[in-house]
C-alpha cells in the first residue's frame, strides 16, 4: 500500500502523466476522430438492380473494395490492395475497364436478404470486427473507424458480388474482382468475412425468381464453412468444396451440407491436385443440373500461402480456373466467379494473367 502510495504522488509520474502520457492520449483520439471522418468512403448504394449490363464487360470493381489505412497497409504482407491492383494490370494489358461495371455496396435492405438484423447491428461493435477479420488492433478503433477501415470494403464487394450475378445471367458469365466471403453465414461472421454475399446471391436471385438451383464450387484452399451453414438442408443448394482438411476451419457439424467434399493433406501440390479435382468436378456435373454457378475462386491454395498450405503453382492455378470455365460453358451454366483468399503480393499478377488466359482460350472478353 506504501508503495501504491509513493507511486501515485511520486512527482515524476505526475510531470509524466501531464506532459507526455496526456498530451499523447489526446492526440491519438484526436487522430482516431479524424481518421474516421477520413475514411469515409462516399458511394452508391443498393437494394435492387434497375439496369442490364448487356453493354458492358461483366467484370466488377470499385476502387472501395480495397482495404487502406494512410498507407500503413503496405508495409502489411497481406496485400490488402489485390482488388485493384488486378484492375490496374489489366489496364495496363490494354483491357477495356471503361466498360466494366461499378460495383456498388449492399444496402441494409438487401442484407437482410439473408442475415439476422440482430448480426448487422452487431457489426457495429469494434470488437466484433476485431474478432471477425482476426486484426486485434481493430479493438482500439472508435466504432465508425473500424466499420469504415474493414467493413465498408466489404459491403461493396458484397453488392458487386450480387451485380456480377446477375450480370452472369445476362453474358453467360462474369467475375466480380472482389467477394467470395465463403466463412461468413447468415449470423455468424469469421475468418476475415463478414458478410455471407455467397448466400445472398442465392436469395436474391430466388428473390427475383431468376433461378431455383444454384452450384457452388468451392476451390478456396479452406473449408467453405459459412455456406455449408446456411445451406445445410437445402436440396436446390448443390456444394462442391475441395480444401486442406489441416487448416482452419475444421467445421465437422456442416460437412454433411457437402454434395461433393475432396479433403486434401498440407501441401499436397499440382499432382495430387489434380488428380483429385478433375474426377471429383467431372463427377459434380454428371450429378446435378444447376441454373447458376458460384465460383468461389480463392487463390490461397498458390504455393507459398501461409494460410492456405496446398503447394500449387501459378500455372496450376490458371489451369483450374480454366477446366471450370470450361465445365460452366459446356454445360451452358452461368458462371460467377468471386475472389475469395489468397494475400500474397504475387495473387493480384497470377489472378490477372488468369484472366487474360480466359480470354483467350474462351474470348470472353469479346462475347
Ligand atoms: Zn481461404
Amino acid at each position: 500500500m506504501k508503495k501504491l502510495t509513493n507511486f501515485i504522488v511520486n512527482k515524476g509520474t505526475i510531470k509524466r502523466a501531464k506532459y507526455i502520457y496526456l498530451p499523447f492520449v489526446i492526440i491519438l483520439c484526436a487522430f482516431l476522430f479524424l481518421a474516421a471522418q477520413i475514411t469515409v468512403k462516399k458511394g452508391k448504394s443498393f437494394a435492387e438492380i434497375d439496369q442490364d449490363f448487356h453493354k458492358n464487360i461483366p467484370i466488377v470493381y470499385t476502387p472501395h473494395y480495397n482495404i487502406e489505412f494512410f498507407g500503413l497497409e503496405e508495409f502489411h504482407h497481406f496485400d490488402s490492395k489485390k482488388y485493384g491492383r488486378i484492375y490496374d494490370i489489366l489496364k495496363e494489358q490494354g483491357v477495356d475497364t471503361n466498360s466494366f461495371i461499378a460495383g456498388q455496396k449492399a444496402d441494409n435492405k438487401l442484407l437482410l436478404l439473408h442475415h439476422t438484423q440482430a448480426y448487422l447491428d452487431s457489426l457495429n461493435s469494434s470488437w466484433e470486427l476485431a474478432r471477425i477479420t482476426e486484426l486485434g488492433f481493430l479493438r482500439f478503433f472508435p466504432r465508425k473507424l473500424a466499420r469504415n477501415v474493414v467493413l465498408e470494403p466489404m459491403l461493396y464487394q458484397t453488392g458487386g458480388s450480387i451485380i456480377a450475378a446477375k450480370a452472369a445471367l445476362e453474358h453467360g458469365w462474369s467475375i466480380n474482382l472482389g467477394g467470395g466471403f465463403h466463412h461468413a453465414s447468415s449470423e455468424n461472421g469469421e475468418g476475415f468475412c463478414a458478410l455471407a454475399d455467397i448466400g445472398l446471391i442465392i436469395k436474391y436471385l430466388r428473390a427475383k425468381k431468376l433461378i431455383q438451383k444454384a452450384m457452388i464450387i468451392d476451390l478456396d484452399a479452406h473449408q467453405g464453412n459459412g455456406h455449408e451453414r446456411d445451406f445445410l438442408e437445402d436440396d436446390d443448394v448443390y456444394i462442391f468444396d475441395i480444401y486442406n482438411k489441416d487448416v482452419y476451419p475444421r467445421e465437422h457439424a456442416v460437412k454433411h451440407a457437402i454434395n461433393k467434399k475432396v479433403e486434401l493433406p498440407i501441401y499436397a501440390g499440382d499432382k495430387l491436385y489434380n488428380s483429385n479435382f478433375i474426377p471429383a468436378i467431372q463427377q459434380a456435373f454428371s450429378e446435378f443440373k444447376p441454373d447458376i454457378i458460384i465460383y468461389v475462386a480463392g487463390t490461397d491454395i498458390l504455393d507459398g500461402d501461409p494460410l492456405g498450405g496446398l503447394g500449387v503453382s501459378a500455372q496450376g492455378v490458371l489451369e483450374r480456373d480454366e477446366l471450370v470455365f470450361k465445365y460452366a460453358f459446356d454445360h451452358k451454366i452461368p458462371i460467377v466467379m468471386l475472389l475469395s483468399g489468397g494475400y500474397q503480393k504475387s495473387n493480384a499478377s497470377i489472378i490477372a494473367k488468369s484472366i487474360t488466359n480466359l480470354n483467350e482460350k474462351y474470348g470472353l472478353l469479346n462475347k
